[in-house]
């Protein structure tokens, strides 16, 4: 980890019911997390609001995903202003599932990020390489242009944290070495000095996430420019991800 405070967000994703979702809050309410991590989790759209009003203010909510402007006629969707409106600090945005299940592109995610930050949220931007781009050689260029385009389109980089995700690394149980994702995240930093800032880069925390669990997680958090974790499965089991946020120390 590096010098900037540890991050550790759980994506839920389109997981739970009411009842396991309370389970779930219940065990991260007795949880002993450390005090100098970051703790957010990402529920559902649908359970936002019993997660605010039951979990543990020291753990913020974000959202898994968000309108790229104002809300109004775009049936199905949520808007940043929404979100903000039921509490939520946070946004996930560009997740790999919503790029290539969903078919999100580059210039859109950016539109979204620009967007959300406006309206007082803060924003996880995901980015990564699938596994034929990164057997091809082309993890860097993949990753340079996804994060270019939240570049080109973000007013600051003040309340954006980035998530390197390898997609071939998310939900498989297979998890990038410690040194695959140092390597990517170094490389990270080094493009926001190059084409952002100094001051940007050495400031932006770049989290990891693909398979992190309870056994994986403190090995990864000893790399130097890794800042964090963005953790699916295993966070939906709270004494894991409780374990995962305390990894730092
Ligand atoms: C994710 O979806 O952001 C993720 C990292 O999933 P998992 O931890 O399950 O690989």
């Amino acid at each position: 980890a590096g010098s900037g405070k540890f991050f550790v967000g759980g994506n839920w994703k389109c997981n739970g019911t009411k009842d396991s979702i309370s389970k779930l809050v219940a065990d991260l309410n007795s949880a002993k997390l450390e005090p100098d991590v970051d703790v957010v989790v990402a529920p559902p759209f649908l359970y936002i609001d019993q997660v605010k009003s039951s979990l543990t203010d020291r753990i913020e909510i974000s959202a898994q995903n968000s309108w790229v402007g104002k809300g109004g006629a775009f049936t199905g969707e949520i808007s940043a202003e929404q979100l903000k409106d039921i509490g939520c600090k946070w946004v996930v945005l560009g997740h790999s599932e919503r790029r290539h299940i969903i078919g999100e592109k580059d210039e859109f995610i950016g539109k979204k990020a620009a967007y959300a930050l406006g309206q007082g949220l803060g924003v996880i931007a995901c980015i990564g390489e699938l596994l034929e781009e990164r057997e091809a050689g082309k993890t860097f260029d993949v990753c340079f242009q996804q994060l270019k385009a939240y570049a080109d389109a973000v007013p600051s980089w003040d309340n954006i944290v980035i998530a390197y995700e390898p997609v071939w690394a998310i939900g498989t149980g297979k998890v990038a070495t410690p040194q695959q994702a140092q390597e990517v995240h170094v490389a990270l930093r080094d493009w926001l000095k190059k084409n952002v800032s100094e001051e940007v880069a050495s400031k932006t925390r770049i989290i990891y996430g693909g398979s992190v669990n309870g056994g994986n997680s403190a090995e990864l958090a000893k790399q130097e420019d890794i800042d964090g974790f963005l953790v699916g499965g295993a966070s939906l089991k709270g004494p894991e991800f409780a374990t995962i946020v305390n990894s730092v120390t």
